[in-house]
C-alpha cells in the first residue's frame, strides 16, 4: 500500500527539519552560514563516478557523514516531489510505510537493504569503526 497524504506530508516535514538540523549544526561550526551543497541528483546519476569528483568545494566544510546524509535528504524530497519516493530502487516494489516513517531516507526495502549488507560485508569486510 502506497503512502498516504498525511505520512507523505509528515515525511516532507521530517526530511526538512533534518536538512535543518545538519545544516545548523555545520553554519554553528564555521561560524557563518552553511554552503549549500550540490543537489543530490548529480550523485544519484552518476554512481560509478569517483567520490572526489562530486565533492564541490563548500562540501570541505561538511563531515563526511554530513555530505551522505544531505545528498539522501535531497534525494528523498526529490522523489516526493517526483513521485518515486517509497520504492525500491532494487526491486521496485513498495518499501513498507512504517519503514518509510522510521527512516525517511531509506531507498530500499527490507530484504534488499539485509541482501546488500550481507554483500558489502562480504565485499569490504566489516565497516570501519570511527
Ligand atoms: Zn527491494
Amino acid at each position: 500500500m502506497p503512502i498516504s497524504s498525511q505520512q507523505h506530508a509528515e515525511i516532507e516535514q521530517r526530511l526538512r527539519q533534518s536538512r535543518k538540523d545538519v545544516m545548523d549544526a555545520v553554519a554553528d561550526r564555521i561560524g557563518g552560514e552553511a554552503p549549500s551543497i550540490a543537489p543530490a541528483t548529480h550523485t544519484a546519476q552518476n554512481e560509478d563516478m569517483p567520490q572526489a569528483e562530486m565533492i564541490s568545494h563548500n562540501e570541505e566544510h561538511y563531515a563526511d557523514h554530513e555530505t551522505t546524509l544531505l545528498h539522501e535528504i535531497d534525494g528523498a524530497l526529490g522523489r516526493l516531489e517526483t513521485g518515486g519516493y517509497g520504492i525500491c530502487v532494487e526491486c521496485g516494489r513498495e518499501i513498507a510505510p512504517e519503514r518509510l516513517m522510521a527512516t525517511p531516507t531509506v531507498q530500499t526495502c527490507i530484504p534488499c537493504q539485509e541482501m546488500l549488507e550481507r554483500e558489502q560485508r562480504r565485499v569490504n569486510g566489516p565497516p570501519p569503526q570511527i
